[in-house]
């Protein structure tokens, strides 16, 4: 199995040391060629919304993506990947728009806006979850469902092939989110 991971900008290395350390293959999207390799799975991480997504548009990946991901390519976002999978994002921020979530951006204001945590996901159990001024789920709709809640929030989903999530779990030591997206490929 290999895995793509979108790396423009922001926290794409922790990614990839969570998936060596799950034995998987990766490697980094950089730039248009990258996308005629093979892969099976492919992560957008953590970083700036705004900035990744003005680059996916800037390098031409934007289109080519939301293709994937529109034909059933498994995909995890994490944080601003979440934003750019979000259908719908709080304020009009334009997104890839492939999974039926709202999201609401920087949602725990300035100082609550980095904290860490613990709670249940759904088919995992207890998690470490860390928040960087993280968005939070405002509403999963069709067919999305709702895998983790804290503090009254959603803050992970899963519509199909798609997973999001508003906290990092690439930077705790707790491998069982990504093993759970390398699962829902092997299922998909
Ligand atoms: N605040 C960032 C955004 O809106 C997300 C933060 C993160 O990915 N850690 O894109």
């Amino acid at each position: 199995m290999v895995i793509g991971i979108l790396a423009l900008q922001g926290a794409f290395a922790e990614h990839g040391s969570m998936l060596t350390r799950l034995g998987a293959e990766h490697f980094q999207i950089r730039q248009k060629k990258d996308l005629d390799r093979e892969f099976d799975g492919l992560i957008l991480p953590g970083g700036e919304s705004t900035v990744m997504g003005k680059l996916l548009k800037d390098l031409d990946l934007f289109t080519d993506i939301r293709r994937k991901i529109l034909g059933g390519m498994p995909v995890f976002g994490t944080c601003a990947g979440l934003i750019l999978l979000a259908k719908e994002v709080e304020g009009g921020q334009e997104s890839l728009a492939t999974m039926s979530i709202r999201a609401r951006r920087n949602a725990y204001g300035r100082q609550l806006g980095s904290f860490h945590t613990e709670d249940t996901f759904q088919g995992i159990g207890k998690i470490p979850m860390t928040f960087i001024r993280a968005p939070y789920i405002e509403r999963v709709f069709d067919d999305g469902e709702e895998l983790a809640r804290t503090g009254g929030r959603t803050v992970a989903a899963r519509q199909g092939s798609q997973l999001a999530c508003a906290f990092h779990p690439e930077l705790t030591g707790d491998t069982r989110v990504h093993q759970y997206f390398l699962e829902m490929i092997r299922g998909s």
